[in-house]
This record gives structure tokens, sequence and C-alpha cells, in this order.
């Protein structure tokens, strides 16, 4: 296979945030960027070359697509197994339809993690009234009860804790599938972000620490205040993770770290993922860089973190009461802004992201978060900005 060098053009499934980093980092390196999703002014459209508006789902539209561009990757897994058969018959796409088919069901990722001995929390299938509560004989309560497919976000979630939860989801299951896991109390949340050539050469972003808040990512920080061998293990079974499924490009796996010290995989994101954008100004290569380099067949870069880092997401709430004060948050020194370019300013939606670069990752943990917290205080005091 010949690697795809600067001045061709990559093709990006999906025109969110991940895609737009991916497409400004495959721009500075002198590539042409192609896009396709059903919307309109996108964040990825926005950088890229060329904007394709259709459904996934429109085969005509994805041949054309894939005919344009020397290479397919994609930034939103939910893509129909149609669509990236399609797009495989006149372009490479990478990671792969198979990458792609096990990890947007949450079912199918288990199973294949749970047979290839991965660690994981214990989980049922759940399709009926009865089956879910067998599965919480085996679970135990608090659960979590998750759609199969197509989550993300906390979206399609429901915790299980008493006898009137049960009753209340029982009776809402609606013939869809569902997994049930049983709940972690977990000491951190950490994830391991991830990329793979053809010829299996592998790098890793070490540990990130993530906090979430109602579902959704809030923090992350780098490097985790995990242990060595702590560390060392999640990077194992990153690696190991990465190779059984054969990807080549970037994969996230995120983690529970429990009490007792023991890595669980929570779920894998065949992309670069939100706790791996501080890798953007904190590291020599960017997750997104990365993921150009692996699918265009180019050696990986370093993944050296020049300085501890951390990110906080800014959602949609933020805007609750107007435009946040970003002169304010520009104040804080050792701050980069990023904004999407979306304009309908949703709550629980990602807008954005803040990133600190700091001497401890405490330190950037709490510029980051100070740097947000400016966003809206002029606001909340009363005094506004002249
Ligand atoms: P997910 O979309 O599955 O990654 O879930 C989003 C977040 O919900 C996770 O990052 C956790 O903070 C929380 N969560 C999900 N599943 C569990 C679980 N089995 N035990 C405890 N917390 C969970």
């Amino acid at each position: 296979m010949n690697a795809i060098l600067p001045g061709a053009t990559v093709g990006v499934l999906g025109s969110g945030q991940l895609g737009r980093m991916f497409a400004i980092a495959a721009r500075r390196m002198g590539y042409r960027v192609h896009t396709l999703s059903p919307l309109a002014d996108t964040p990825t459209g926005q950088i890229s070359d060329k904007e394709f508006q259709r459904p996934y789902e429109d085969l005509d539209a994805i041949r054309e697509f894939a005919r344009g561009v020397s290479v397919v990757t994609f930034e939103f897994e939910n893509v129909p197994a149609e669509t990236v058969e399609a797009a495989a018959q006149l372009a490479p796409v990478r990671p792969a339809g198979s990458v792609l088919y096990t990890t947007q069901n949450r079912l199918r990722e288990k199973n294949f993690l749970a047979r290839r001995g991965f660690p994981l929390t214990r989980f049922r299938h759940v399709a009926s009234p009865e089956s879910f509560r067998a599965a919480l004989e085996e679970t135990g309560r608090p659960a979590i009860l998750k759609t199969a497919g197509f989550g993300y976000d906390g979206k399609g979630q429901t915790k299980i804790a008493t006898a009137d939860d049960i009753e209340r989801v029982a009776d809402a299951l609606g013939g869809r599938e569902w997994i049930l896991e049983a709940f972690v109390d977990f000491e951190r949340e950490v994830s391991v972000v991830g990329a793979r050539t053809w010829t299996g050469e592998f790098a890793h972003y070490g540990v990130i620490e993530n906090a979430h808040r109602r579902h959704i990512l809030d923090l992350s920080v780098a490097p985790a205040r995990v242990s060595e061998s702590v560390a060392r293990e999640a990077v194992e079974i990153a690696r190991a993770v990465l190779e059984a499924l054969d990807v080549v490009g970037v994969m996230c796996v995120e983690f529970f770290l429990t009490r007792e010290q023991r890595l669980l995989i929570n779920e894998l994101a065949p992309r670069p993922h939100n706790s791996g954008h501080l890798t953007f100004d904190a590291c020599v290569t960017s997750q997104f860089e990365q993921q150009l380099r692996a699918v265009c067949g180019l050696p990986l870069g370093s993944t050296e973190l020049m300085r501890p880092a951390a990110m906080a997401n800014l959602l949609g709430d933020l805007w609750e009461a107007g435009e946040p004060d970003w002169r304010a948050a520009l104040l804080v020194p050792n701050v980069k802004l990023h904004l999407y370019g979306k304009t309908d300013a949703r709550a629980g939606r990602k807008m954005g992201h803040i990133t600190a670069l700091a001497s401890t990752a405490e330190e950037a943990a709490r510029t980051a978060l100070a740097a947000r917290d400016a966003l809206t205080r002029s606001r909340a005091s009363g005094r506004g900005i002249a």
C-alpha cells in the first residue's frame, strides 16, 4: 500500500467538532478535506474544501464523495454499514467498516471484548421485561440500563436503583435492544487514546483522567493521577484492543478504575475522543494529526506531552444568559479557546472547549476551570463588561 501524501484529498464522514479538528490538522499539512453529513454549514464543513450535505443513506452521494478522495475516515461512528460498504468500493475506509460495526453497538462491542478476555463490568443483554428482571438478578442494584445501539454522552441511559425504577423501566423497554450493566463505584475514570498504522505501529498519549457531569465529559486532565503500574496496564490493554480490532487510525479506550485499582473497559470510540482534545495544544502531535498520519500511511508522530494540561468542555448551557464573556476567559494566562462554529447553543451541546497548560496537572485543571468560570462570572455578579 502506498502512503497518501500531502496534496491529496481526505474524506471525513460526519461533520462535527472531531472532524473540524481533524480538518484543521489536515489542512495545516497541505491536504484537502471533503466532508459528508446530513447537515449544512457544519463544524467540519466550515474548514473543508467541500461539504456534501446528504443523508448517510444516500448511497449515490456516498459514491460521489468516495470517488473524490484518496481515503475515507470518520468522526462519527453511527454511520450505517451499507454507507461504509459503498464508500469502501471506491476508496479505502480507515478504520475499516468491521471496526465500526463492532463499536457502534454496545452489545457487539462488549461481547467482542468479553470473548477476548478484556476486563469489563458485568453486563447482560436485555430485550424484554422478563430478560430485564433476570439480568438484574445477575448485576444486582444499582445498575445502568443503556440502549445497545446509537448512544453517546449518556443518551439512552437510566440508572436502576429502586423497585420503582424497575417497574417504570420494565414497562418502557418497547421491543428495543438494551444492555444492563452493574454500576461501578469507581475511584476515577481514565482513558487511553491510541493510534495504529497498517503496519502495526502503535502510539499512545498515556493515561488521561476524566470527570463527567450528567454523563457528559466535563474535564480531562493529563497526566492522570494513577500509579505507574495502573498506567502501564491501561496502555497495554489499549494496545491489545487496537490490535484485536486491527484498527488503522485512532481509537480511545475509556476505563473505570475501581477503588481496588482494577481497570474495567467502559467503552471504545473508533476515532479521536473528547478526552484527547488537550493533545491539540499540549502534545507534539495531536490526536487529529495522528489520525491523519495513520489513515494516510505516514509515520506516527511523537505523542510527548509538552506540559501538563487540562481541558474543560463548554456546553450550550453557558449561553443561557447570553453570549459568554470570551475576553474574561482569555485574560487567564496559558489558556487556549476552541469554538466549534456552532450557532445553536442548546443545553448539553458541546460548543467548544478550553485547554490550559501548567507545570502540574492540578494547576492546569484549576486554570481551565477558572477560565471557564470567568465566561459567566460577570453576568452572575451583574457587573457585565463595557
Ligand atoms: P457511557 O456513555 O457509557 O460512556 O457513559 C457515560 C458516563 O456515565 C460514564 O463515563 C460514567 O461516568 C457513567 N457510567 C456509565 N456506565 C456506568 C457504570 N456501569 N457504572 C458507573 N457509572 C457509569
